[in-house]
């Protein structure tokens, strides 16, 4: 059994309450400005602002915030740092670790509160570990796999499943809660730039064919007009 680990409980409600923020029950709305504290945290220390908390029993198991910038790791999504924040807080000698089935009837009562849509990459995790219900802020309109580009949520994982060869099962998913704020956040991080973003490494292996092949072509260095001289 993982350890409950609480957050501290945020008072402040959003600045704005949408029509669809009131289809929500006091309680998932208390989840999720706990989800936008921790967004709010990332934009604070400059990565992108999206933030999540898990939830079981009525609980918060684990929180999560993005952490690509800091660790120049592409897969370091929120929602992936709160699944494994919850997996270490498992015993060595714990039931959940002994059991795949202990470890999905556990997985089977968590839901996950999030600021975005959850990309595919996390929304294919969502799925293999078996999560009940995402409830998500604004929708992902670029990598979302809630159904914005790909339909991970209904679909499950296919034959990447478990290990056991059994698909990967999908989700529930409650859009629309506090979507305002969540893009708000998002529009904020943008306009300030994202500083903290490594260079991509495309446009080198781009440029490094070029002179290969100006190379072989028995050409000279210096600017070729294709923008990619540094
Ligand atoms: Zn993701």
């Amino acid at each position: 059994m993982a350890p409950a680990t609480t957050a501290p409980h945020r008072e402040d409600p959003p600045a704005t309450t949408s029509s669809e923020d009131s289809l929500f029950t006091d309680r998932e709305r208390g989840f999720m400005r706990l989800a936008l504290a921790e967004a709010e945290e990332a934009y604070e220390v400059g990565e992108i602002p999206v933030g999540c908390v898990l939830v079981r029993r009525g609980e918060v198991i684990g929180k999560g915030q993005n952490r690509t910038n800091e660790t120049r790791n592409g897969t370091r999504h929120c929602e992936m740092e709160a699944i494994d924040g919850v997996l270490i807080g498992f015993s060595q000698n714990s039931e959940e670790r002994q059991s795949r089935e202990a470890m999905a009837r556990f997985w089977d009562e968590v839901d996950l509160y999030v600021t975005c849509e959850p990309c595919i990459m996390c929304a294919g995790a969502l799925a293999l570990m078996g999560v009940r219900t995402v409830y998500y802020g604004c929708s992902n309109d670029k990598f979302g796999g809630c159904g914005s580009v790909h339909t991970v949520s209904a679909d499950g994982c296919g034959k990447c499943g478990g290990g056991d060869g059994s698909p990967a099962l999908g989700f529930d998913c409650r859009k629309g809660l506090f979507a305002g704020e969540a893009i708000t956040l998002l529009q904020n991080f943008y306009i300030k730039g994202n500083t903290r973003a490594p260079k991509p490494h495309r446009k080198h292996l781009w440029r490094d064919r070029r002179l290969e092949q100006a190379e072989r072509d028995g050409e000279g260095g210096g600017d070729r007009g294709d923008g990619l001289v540094e």
